[in-house]
């Protein structure tokens, strides 16, 4: 098969590395892709936004198969045009998508199949979100409806808090994802991610993981992407992962195609869990950055069979093979990410590294400068090993870690603290 994944980050890199494993794999292409993708397959510059530009694309290279990795893609409706196309395509319409893409969608969503999850309130006015502020108390979560890139959310320890990101908000900070602002209870616990596929009837769960969302040590500092991950997450036990699907998952599932807009892809759900119990916190509609990375390492060449059953309506009739093992990322990122950082510094010692089905330097955001590979992005590189067990995948990430030469970047020294 002739095979596009859309996308340039960590999380398509990990795909391509998966997927350029299987034997069904012709011609690998991704678009745009980074300097580390193009190691292994052929970068394309086209415009991911442009649906009509994807599709013929594809029409002049024979693609048979189209992976969609960000969320930007999905929203602006690629997967309607390449399926209107005929292309065989992993990723849900913009309807669907609409999981990740309003807050409110996913909470209505949520209260029409009593799956479990924050309370919660819609605003499209100033006045009377403040009002139910001040009537609720601190601390309490405020969330621009719309994608804002990983940054409309703000969890307000206090009133004075809540009222200023409700300012910021209805005063244009976010655009128009700004426009509705979702207030929700604050919900206490731990955090894990949840990936099932689904091809809008049949539902396959292919992994948890848990993220560090925070850039420093210990979990403090600003919010970022994402600065490491691990699979599997202990805290999502097999009994709290059957109490998802059977809450949360499948009622959604069931929810979206009673409305005619089936969701079929990958369903990221963000849970918390305590006492036992798990809600859901949001839902993602796109594969994780960076859990993606430790996912595909741990399930291998047999990702594009599932991505392709997924897309073909046959995941009845599949099943995921799991080692009894565990992966480790850990990202690298530019010095001052999550703010300014400085671009174009050289990244040495990556040639010497060996790569294996149990070590990869996945790149995010790098780029071939006369031969030399350097840093484009505030996330750069996320090593990532695999061990039969985590503090084993651990010590050899950082064993790659150390061994490149790279000043001008930092990565955290504890990921993976909560599981170890
Ligand atoms: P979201 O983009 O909705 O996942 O929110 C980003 C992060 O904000 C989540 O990963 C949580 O850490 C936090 N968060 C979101 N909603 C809540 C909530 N209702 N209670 C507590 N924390 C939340």
């Amino acid at each position: 098969m002739n095979i596009l994944i859309l996308g340039s980050g960590g999380r398509e890199h990990a795909l391509a590395w998966a997927v350029k494993q299987n034997p069904k794999t012709d011609r690998l292409i991704v678009a745009p892709g980074n300097a580390g993708i193009a190691q292994l397959a052929e970068c394309a510059d086209i415009d991911i936004l442009d649906g009509s530009a994807v599709v013929a694309f594809c029409a002049a290279n024979a693609v048979d198969f189209v992976i969609i990795g960000p969320e930007a893609p999905l929203a602006a409706g690629v997967a309607d045009a390449t399926r209107a196309a005929g292309l065989l395509t992993f990723g849900p319409s913009a309807e669907a998508a609409k999981l990740e893409a309003s807050k409110a969608f996913t909470k209505e969503i949520c209260d029409a199949c009593a799956a479990p999850t924050a309370a919660w309130a819609r605003f499209t006015q100033s006045a009377p979100a403040r009002a139910y502020v001040q009537a609720q108390g601190a601390p309490i979560v405020v969330k621009a409806d719309g994608l804002a890139a990983g940054k409309g959310v703000i969890v307000a320890m206090t009133v004075t808090e809540a009222l200023a990101a409700i300012d910021d908000m209805f005063g244009g900070e976010f655009g128009t994802a700004g426009a509705e602002v979702v207030i929700e209870e604050f919900m206490t616990g731990e955090e894990a991610s949840f990936f099932i596929l689904t091809d809008g009837v049949n539902a396959l769960p292919i992994g948890t993981a848990q993220d560090h969302k925070r850039a420093g040590e210990g979990d403090s500092g600003p919010n970022t992407g994402g600065m490491g991950a691990y699979s599997p997450a202990p805290v999502l036990t097999p009994a709290l992962q059957s109490q998802a699907m059977e809450q949360i998952v499948l009622p959604t599932i069931a929810e979206m195609a009673r409305r005619g807009t089936p969701y079929s892809g990958v369903l990221y759900a963000g849970l918390m869990i305590e006492n036992g119990q798990c809600r859901l916190v949001e839902y993602n509609a796109r594969f994780g950055d960076p859990e993606t990375q430790v996912l595909m390492m741990r399930l291998g060449a047999q990702a594009l069979d599932l991505l392709l059953a997924c897309a073909e309506g046959r995941l009845d009739q599949t099943r995921a093979h799991w080692a009894d093992d565990h992966a480790l990322t850990v990202v690298m990122a530019a010095q001052g990410y999550p703010g300014a950082y400085a671009r174009g510094s050289a990244i040495r010692g990556l040639e010497a590294l060996p790569e294996s089905s149990s070590q990869m330097v996945f790149h995010a955001g790098t780029t071939l400068t006369d031969g030399q590979i350097t840093a484009s992005g505030g996330r750069v590189l996320n090593v990532t090993a695999r061990g039969a067990t985590l503090a084993e995948a651990q010590a050899r990430a950082y064993a790659m870690v150390d061994a490149i030469d790279w000043p001008e970047g930092f990565c955290r020294r504890d990921i993976g603290w909560r599981a170890l």
